[in-house]
């Protein structure tokens, strides 16, 4: 009937955050994107709560992460756990991903080793970050090391100069960079302390700017 309302066509995405996080997450356990799918045991696409406001970036998954499927299980995700913790946060109150979602390694003195991701490989896997960062909608983004916030604030990040301050990036309104918990467990004595304290206040700036950005109002047409 001409002047009968017909049914919208529905482009938005619809479902729940958590619910579209696993759609996308199944899609990308089977990608062959790049040539990582050739070595890796399993896609580490993330884990944590898609409806949380903090999302946390690492650079890729290493060997304990490949073997189990889940970001930040190694030696650096205890630490990790550990700074979370003494800012009474748990993996439940943030989404926990990577720039890379498949190992990076190299087969040197008889066995595999971690070795970053080619730009060429993190190009391919950032159809899987934008579409992260894109579902879960974070207020803040905590980068962990360079490489993620090179993805994320600018290209050429400084971890030395530019850590612990607070950038606008495309992906969302705030965004800071810290020390990457690998970067901290090579370090020793007094550096070893300083870092990981940085860390830990790292983590609580970033928990106090999620509190702030809740105040603020939404800035929606609807
Ligand atoms: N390092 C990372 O950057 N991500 C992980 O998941 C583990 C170690």
């Amino acid at each position: 009937m001409a002047d009968e309302i017909q049914p919208q066509i529905v482009t938005e995405a619809t479902g729940s955050k958590t619910e579209r996080i696993e759609e996308v997450a199944k899609i990308a356990s089977v990608c062959t994107a790049c040539d990582l799918s050739k070595t890796r045991t399993r896609v580490v696409f993330g884990e944590g709560n898609p409806e949380a406001p903090l999302m946390l970036i690492g650079e890729g998954p290493g060997q304990n992460e490949d073997a189990t499927g889940r970001p930040f299980v190694g030696r650096s995700g205890v630490l990790l756990d550990e700074c979370l913790r003494e800012n009474g946060i748990t993996r439940k109150h943030v989404y926990l991903c990577n720039v890379v979602r498949c190992r990076a390694c190299v087969f040197e003195g008889g066995r595999l080793k971690n070795r970053p991701p080619t730009p060429t490989e993190s190009e391919a896997c950032s159809q899987w970050l934008n579409q992260t960062i894109e579902i879960v909608k974070p207020k803040v983004i905590l980068c962990l090391g360079a490489p993620s916030a090179s993805a994320i604030i600018h290209k050429g990040f400084k971890m030395t100069k530019e850590r612990g301050q607070w950038f606008e990036s495309k992906f969302a309104k705030y965004a800071m960079a810290a020390w990457h918990p690998a970067y901290i467990l090579r370090l020793e004595g007094e550096a070893y302390e300083a870092a990981r304290r940085a860390l830990v206040e790292d983590i609580a700036a970033a928990r106090q700017k999620v509190i702030e950005a809740k105040k603020e109002p939404e800035m929606t047409l609807f």
